[in-house]
């Protein structure tokens, strides 16, 4: 059994999305200044990195991140990787792209997993996300969970009509996994956000293993 780490390292580094709070990682309490313990204390957004939204994000009356069923969050998932000339995963894409039939959870590995891998630091607007008849396409397919290697499932500055698709048909929607080093495949998923009470999203320790 191999475990593959998916998550990204929170760390002030870490790209965030243009006006969300940047992070904020400090110690508070430090053993070389005569404390008992180091104790540090986070600031962050909660689409920050590896994160799942709920469908409270994007719908007023949509539920929070602490009821999400963990029966989704956990198992069987398919990496699709896409060519690096796709720029706007549609139902054509996805159709073309040979979901395996029964296959409820999905990864989209895009060129987006290259910014990952080149360590780059500024937010990317020229992002690979899926658009909206995609989003349906996924929604008829049966999808129960989606994800992609950016921090968004949709195009930049197009964000609503995808999410509220995805959302309003409750499909757990994992953004930010770093796929740059996954090859294409059906692995076991295992994805944890934070227990946060009311929250529209939450970060999520994210892995995928490998029988
Ligand atoms: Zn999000």
């Amino acid at each position: 059994m191999r475990i593959h780490d998916i998550s990204l390292t929170v760390t002030p580094k870490l790209p965030t999305w243009p006006g969300d709070p940047k992070v904020d990682l400090e110690r508070v309490e430090k053993i070389e200044d005569g404390a008992n313990a180091n104790v540090s204390r986070m600031s962050i957004g909660v689409h920050t990195g590896t994160h799942v939204d709920a469908p409270f994000h994007f719908l007023a009356d949509g539920t929070s991140i602490e009821t999400l069923p963990l029966e989704v969050l956990f198992g069987a998932v398919q990496v699709i990787e896409l060519g690096s000339d796709v720029d706007l995963i549609t139902a054509e894409v996805i159709q073309s792209a040979s979901l395996i039939q029964g296959v409820t959870r999905v990864l989209f590995k895009t060129r987006n997993s290259q910014y990952w891998a080149r360590g780059e630091t500024e937010f990317q607007t020229g992002f690979v996300g899926i658009s909206a008849d995609g989003a349906e396409f996924l929604v008829k397919q049966g999808i129960q969970l989606v994800g992609i290697d950016y921090l968004s499932i949709a195009p930049y500055k197009q964000s609503k009509p995808t999410h509220q698709i995805l959302l309003r048909a409750k499909i757990v929607v994992l953004e930010g996994v770093d796929l740059s080093q996954i090859k294409a495949g059906v692995y076991q998923l295992a994805c944890l956000p934070l227990k946060l009470g009311g929250s529209d999203g939450a970060p999520a320790r994210t892995v995928l293993i490998e029988q």
